[in-house]
């Protein structure tokens, strides 16, 4: 760079509600170092002026949220193999090559769970996924790398569940979402990818008394912290890991990439970053 202060930030529509300035932030401050992380409201027929006009701002990269993850590939100069697995993109880098994109959200839903469930591998046993969105895919890439036998996924739209068999292959069963309560006794992780419990949204009813208490029990909800799916996971005796975390490690190889520093995940970054 030419001496000028790293400019970076989070691309979305709307974009007031993200938590990732926050989380930025904290990070910047906390190492004393000198750049910026902003919200892009970016409307989706402006997102390639915008992806041009960054770069020569100061821009050395960015993330990118909901409308812009899937259109964001068409504009990018190079496709991470996760991103093109994942079919969308959440981390940009700007670099002499050009745009880079990148996808960091399953890498966060692992990383989440080897911290906070210490021990916990994905090959341990069959791995229940609910919910076929984007962000199961995400999961369901990373659970693949990370060595899962079988990824087992149920969802109320049953041809979504079916997309991602067909294109991540066999060790990926679909399974009827009126019975996804049936398929998770034997599991070694049940994670739940819907927007079920999310505040404002229909409450979790899947049921759980099948839950062996030797599974990890995930949510990506993180609004609230502790929903339903994990409260009824502990009564079961599992271990139980909130979606903040998946959030917070999500967002550590963009700020080195950008900022160039690998910052911790602690206790102070949760305080910042919890909605309030
Ligand atoms: P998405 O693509 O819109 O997918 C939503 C999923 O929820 C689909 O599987 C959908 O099923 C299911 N769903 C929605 N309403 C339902 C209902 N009434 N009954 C049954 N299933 C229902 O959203 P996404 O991007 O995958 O995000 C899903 C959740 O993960 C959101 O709450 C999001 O905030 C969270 N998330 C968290 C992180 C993190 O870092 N912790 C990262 C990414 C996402 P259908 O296919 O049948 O509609």
């Amino acid at each position: 760079m030419s001496g000028r202060i790293p400019l970076a930030g989070v691309v979305g529509h709307p974009v007031a509600h993200s938590r990732s300035p926050a989380l930025h932030g904290h990070w910047l401050r906390r190492y004393g170092l000198a750049g910026h992380y902003v919200p892009l409201d970016v409307a989706p027929g402006n997102l390639a002026e915008a992806m041009a006009a960054l770069p020569r701002l100061g821009f050395v990269g960015c993330n990118v949220t909901i409308p812009h993850k899937v259109a964001v590939l068409d504009l990018a100069d190079t496709v991470s193999d996760r991103a093109r697995a994942i079919g969308a993109a959440n981390t940009l880098v700007f670099g002499p090559d050009g745009l880079a994109a990148d996808n960091t959200d399953g890498e966060g839903f692992i990383e989440n769970l080897r911290r906070n469930a210490p021990g916990w591998s994905a090959t341990d046993g069959p791995a229940v996924v609910l919910g076929a969105g984007g962000a199961a895919r995400a999961v369901v890439t990373a659970l693949l790398a990370a060595g899962a036998p079988e990824i087992r996924v149920a969802n109320r739209t049953a041809a979504r569940a079916e997309a991602l068999r067909d294109a991540f292959g066999a060790r990926v069963t679909v399974h009827d979402w009126d019975r996804a309560g049936d398929i998770v006794s034997d599991a070694g992780l049940v994670a739940n990818t819907t927007s079920l419990g999310m505040t404002g949204q229909p409450p979790f009813d899947v049921p759980l008394d099948r839950l062996s208490p030797g599974a990890v029990a995930t949510d990506l909800v993180y609004t609230p912290l502790d929903t339903t799916f994990l409260s009824r996971a502990r009564a079961a005796g599992c271990r139980t890991v909130d979606g903040l975390g998946m959030l917070l490690y999500q967002a550590v190889p963009g700020f080195e990439a950008w900022f160039g520093l690998r910052p911790e995940v602690d206790e102070d970054l949760r305080r910042a970053v919890l909605p309030a």
